[in-house]
């Protein structure tokens, strides 16, 4: 076993180099951890940067003028974060989500998804090329993405009313712009489209059924997302949790739903149909009912540190083995040994005992 002690620029997130197995084994396409889930989507944080505040992701008074984003030197380059997607392709990712902060902020992102549209699995089969935005930007940028090879976008949007959406996203963007990037994205070809809602209580619940009749039969998929106790700085309380199992009671009253069979094992949101035929909405409740045990997920920042759960207090260091001269079959096996050993299931374990933990920030490892 051989170990090599990289300085590492930015000691925001403790993230130990990898060890390197010293007889790397060949990848096989299909590494799963400790409890059989396997390796199966990658998801890449490409800047720790946002335009947004919102505030129970990046608020105001943590994220401030005066925060010290990442330097740019730190940052993975487009020519290692492909690299890193081709190594986890051979271990069976067959799905890659574009993060951030807001990934479309991150100069020439077009460029890098360009690179990343050409990366397949080892029977040549391009990947499964997704991005989460908050779609302020979209609406300039759609049709290029389409072009570079980007398949499908998901939109994070929390309400429909403007004066909640600007209070929300806490720099006074308008809603109408975000929608107005959806219909763009939608004109340029990508496809699905799926609109990700954080609901908390007391803030924008009320929304809840206005955002349902707004997309319903629009072909687009609307999910609602329990609110998180994710990162260590968005106050998270259980009373501020609207249960999904409300969501879909106060849906249902309105357009009655039925639930519907998972798309593939590990899907993150839990599907309801409109019975009368108008469509789906999506489920995502990580805190009142947990999917861990599908959890299929691995997280890389952008500064290239691996983290195998959302609520991780601590990571791997990739760019200390692509910056220090390890080869392919060296950092495949690092992390073959990371995943094999994995055990997380964060959300199962909830408790008060946890929420106090100092868990990595999401607009750091993206949602
Ligand atoms: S809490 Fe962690 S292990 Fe559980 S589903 Fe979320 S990311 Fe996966």
């Amino acid at each position: 076993m051989s170990e090599r002690n990289v300085p590492n620029a930015d000691r925001r997130y403790a993230a130990a180099v990898p060890e390197v197995p010293d007889r790397p084994q060949a990848p096989t396409g299909r590494l799963t951890d400790r409890r059989g889930r396997r390796l199966h989507d990658l998801r890449i944080s490409v800047t720790d940067r946002c335009n947004f505040r919102c505030t129970y992701c990046m608020p105001k008074a943590v994220f401030g003028t005066d925060y010290a984003f990442l330097p740019q030197a730190s940052l993975l380059t487009f020519e290692e974060i492909t690299r890193l997607a081709r190594v986890f392709a051979a271990h069976g990712v067959e799905k890659l989500r574009l993060t951030g902060g807001e990934p479309l902020v991150r100069r020439d992102v077009e460029r890098l998804i360009g690179m990343l549209a050409a990366v397949t699995t080892p029977n040549g089969v391009p990947l499964d090329l997704t991005l989460t935005t908050n779609g302020s930007l979209l609406a300039r940028k759609a049709r290029a993405l389409r072009e570079v090879g980007l398949q499908r976008v998901t939109v994070s949007l929390d309400a429909l009313d403007d004066k909640i959406f600007r209070a929300m996203n806490d720099v006074d963007f308008p809603v109408a712009d975000v929608l107005a990037g959806i219909d763009a994205a939608e004109a340029a070809g990508l496809q699905p489209i799926k609109i990700n809602m954080v609901v908390k209580r007391g803030v924008n619940d009320h929304e809840i059924v206005p955002m349902a009749r707004h997309f319903r039969g629009s072909g687009r998929i609307l999910r609602f997302i329990e609110f998180m106790d994710v990162g260590a700085s968005n106050g998270w309380r259980m009373n501020d949790v609207v249960p999904s199992a409300e969501i879909a009671r106060r849906i249902g009253e309105v357009f009655p739903i039925e639930p519907v069979e998972p798309n593939y094992q590990g899907e993150v949101a839990e599907r309801w149909r409109y019975l009368d035929g108008q469509g789906e909405v999506g489920l995502i409740s990580s805190v009142t009912q947990p999917f861990c045990g599908g959890c299929t997920r691995a997280r890389l920042s952008t500064e290239g540190k691996l983290f195998t759960c959302l609520f991780a207090t601590a990571g791997k260091d990739l760019r200390a083995l692509l910056r220090g001269g390890f080869d392919d079959a060296q950092i495949a096996a690092a992390i073959g040994a990371i995943w094999s050993v994995r055990d997380d299931r964060y959300s199962e374990l909830r408790s008060a005992a946890t929420t106090g933990l100092r868990k990595i920030e999401m607009s750091y490892i993206g949602g």
